[in-house]
């Protein structure tokens, strides 16, 4: 089937992207953005945006682009500036770096032979199905594709051009905010907040048709001090306190139940990550996550009492315990602006879109952005089988989350501020 214009340069858009190198790197700390290739990248961005002519745009050094449109609404009627959020960025899992995308059109509904070594299977990919006849993008095998996130990227810049071209969609100021380092957990640290006016932003960095996502856990990090009193061994008997003794048995003392190996959808948990140490000293790190503030607090108590046990356990030994809040659910956020999630559900249901809202069992841009006031839901791009040369994307899907990044835009253009 022939593709529309608007399909064609969607796709174009999306395979320009993903040859880009723009693998960042998470063991780089004195760098922002951590690789070049995501400033060249940022930068072609930056010129597509001004030859669309968006001429208000922030390119900040430390790897951000924002770009505003201005409001086309009659009369100079004022309502809500709203934003949308991609990555420049792929991750490191695999090699994220020449990529070589393939595009099928037509899709045959079997099996895809990626290489000689790797198939992408309909058995573990049963979504393919939904693509008989259509255009997808694959991998050669040897690398990820980088849908996530150049699938969001091409989305909002292709929604971008699209609104720049047609007046008769009208809309309010929206602003498209480009960041870099999303894969290394701090691609937010430096982020020009004060350069932004939207009062929600959409990040466009979800998977399969449909996914929408506002709620991420709240995460802590619990560093736990051991100090024992070691003690000549042959002598030991009523003197020594063995820190790595009493480190074991707080471990042992957590329940099995409330372990990320035994826990999935909404249910928190305690992991123990790594632990070191001697007779004398041993330090333990745990990840506390959960969907409820109270539960994860509940659980970082649990903790100091279960440290009183220890010392009482050991007399002569102390247990010091540090919590760090490292982010919050991004629904606490969201919930207090309800019309935030009811613009993308009315949209969808404007466009025929069916939406699954799902919870994320990590964090995300959004959450960071959450922190900062600024209520951010996640949205589908069409992407599969995210950090692994598996990935694959559907065109058709990238259509419909483009449609509803404008319907979402249109919506909010007819509320009054
Ligand atoms: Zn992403």
């Amino acid at each position: 089937m022939e593709k529309t214009p608007f399909e064609k340069d969607l796709l174009d858009r999306f395979l320009r992207y993903v040859q880009i190198d723009t693998m960042s790197d998470p063991h780089v700390t004195d760098r922002r953005p951590t690789t070049a290739g995501q400033m060249d990248l940022l930068r072609m961005v930056d010129k597509e945006l001004a030859d669309f002519g968006i001429t208000d745009r922030y390119f900040d050094p430390n790897g951000y682009l924002i770009a505003r449109l201005p409001s086309n609404l009659p009369g100079g009627r004022v309502v809500k500036t709203i934003g949308f959020m991609a990555h420049v960025d792929t991750a490191d899992d695999v090699m994220g770096n020449g990529v070589k995308p393939r595009i099928i059109d037509a899709y045959d509904g079997k099996d895809i032979l990626l290489n000689s070594q790797y198939t992408l299977s309909v058995e573990d990919n049963p979504a393919l199905v939904d693509y008989i006849g259509k255009t997808l993008v694959v991998t050669d095998g040897t690398t990820l594709l980088g849908a996530d996130d150049k699938a969001g990227l091409a989305i909002i810049m292709s929604v971008a051009k699209r609104l720049v071209e047609d007046h008769s969609i009208l809309h309010g100021d929206v602003e498209f905010i480009i960041t870099t380092d999303e894969e290394t957990g701090a691609g937010m640290d430096l982020f020009p907040i004060k350069k932004i006016n939207s009062s929600c932003c959409y990040t466009l960095d979800g998977g399969p048709y449909g996914e929408l996502e506002a709620e991420c856990f709240n995460a802590s990090t619990v560093n736990v001090t051991f100090t024992g009193v070691p003690f000549h061994l042959g002598a030991a008997r009523g003197k020594m306190v063995n820190s790595v003794t009493m480190a074991t048995r707080f471990i042992a003392s957590l329940p099995q139940s409330e372990s990320p190996e035994a826990t999935d959808g909404r249910y928190g948990y305690y992991c123990a990550h790594e632990i070191q140490g001697t007779a004398e000293k041993t330090e333990l790190t745990l990840y506390l996550r959960d969907f409820d503030l109270d539960q994860l607090k509940r659980r970082i108590n649990v903790l100091v009492q279960l440290g009183k046990t220890i010392e009482a356990l050991f007399p002569g030994g102390s247990v010091t315990i540090e919590n760090k809040f490292v982010y919050y659910n991004m629904y606490d956020t969201i919930k207090k602006n309800p019309q935030v999630l009811e613009a993308v559900r009315e949209s969808a249901r404007t466009l025929g879109i069916v939406l699954h809202e799902k919870v994320i069992r990590g964090g995300t841009d959004g959450a960071r952005l959450a922190e900062l006031g600024i209520p951010a839901p996640n949205i589908f791009t069409g992407g599969h089988n995210y950090h692994s040369r598996f990935e694959w994307a559907a065109l058709p899907t990238m259509v419909s989350a483009a449609n509803l990044v404008q319907q979402i835009i249109v919506y909010w253009g007819g509320l009054s501020g």
